[in-house]
């Protein structure tokens, strides 16, 4: 498998992707909001767009499909609950199917819901594990649900799928949010050195050749994953008194969410 992180330079920060079948040439295109960007990198490497994955039905994902169609005849694949906010949508998809790229590379389809409740990562199980995780985990951080997501079921998919990856899991999301992310760590972990340590050295990098993390680097500086943490808790009690001492993972999950929409 071959993997094209695609930066756009837009307002939103978005990260398109093109994963590719090194044999065949065959590529899919991860949430190509930047057509041109896209079809440029395809072009340059020789390989033809086949099919278009979205994560999620939001315009800063869906906004590329529709000129891509016309460029490549690509077939365009979501979650199988999108399929009235996505328009041309050619196959629904659901928790375990497998999507093809080519001759060599499979990715299995997660379902999961919070961002909003039609959100699907996809996830390569090769001998290096990757995860298209759209706009559910960022580097650092976790997606927001303003616009048709639930907080609660955004814990569940972090607690009973995300946490449950292999360690050495590649992360690649949907935006870059890594600097702003690492400082509202920092906000409730101050002594967190592998997050001051990343923040020092990641500040201002170029997001064309932006730094790709682990799941095992995300349970150091990503506070969602945190949250048992004594300083993270510690923290959270400052803002939010009525926290327990000893919360469950969820509430300190919900908390830090509410805290992060107005940080
Ligand atoms: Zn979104």
């Amino acid at each position: 498998m071959i993997v094209k992180q695609i930066w756009t330079a837009n307002s939103y920060r978005n990260f398109n992707y093109l994963i590719a079948c090194p044999e065949t040439g065959d590529a899919l295109a991860v949430d190509p909001l930047d057509h041109e960007k896209c079809l440029k990198a395809a072009k340059d490497e020789g390989w033809q767009i086949k099919q278009i994955l979205n994560t999620h039905e939001h315009r800063d994902h869906t906004g590329g499909n529709e000129q891509m169609v016309a460029r490549t005849g690509a077939r365009i694949l979501a979650h199988k609950n999108a399929k009235d906010r996505i328009p041309g949508m050619d196959r629904g998809l659901g928790a375990g199917d497998v999507i093809k790229v080519g001759k060599t590379v499979e990715l299995e389809v997660l379902d999961t819901p919070g961002h909003t409740m039609s959100h699907v990562c996809a996830l390569s199980r090769t001998d290096q594990p990757a995860l298209f995780s759209g706009d559910t985990l960022f580097n650092a951080g976790a997606g927001n649900c303003h616009n048709g997501g639930h907080p609660a079921e955004l814990y569940k998919t972090f607690s009973e799928q995300l946490d449950r990856l292999p360690e050495s899991t590649q992360i690649y999301p949907g935006h870059d949010y890594i600097e702003n992310n690492l400082r509202f760590t920092l906000d409730r972990e101050p002594d967190n050195k592998a997050a001051k340590d990343m923040l020092g050295r990641l500040s201002g990098q170029d997001p064309s050749h932006a730094y790709v993390s682990t799941l095992a680097i995300e349970r150091q500086v990503n506070t969602f994953f945190r949250l048992t943490s004594p300083s993270v808790v510690a923290a959270l009690r400052k803002v939010f008194p009525d926290l327990p001492e000893k919360p469950d993972p969820q509430a300190v999950f919900l908390k830090l969410r509410e805290l992060r929409n107005k940080w």
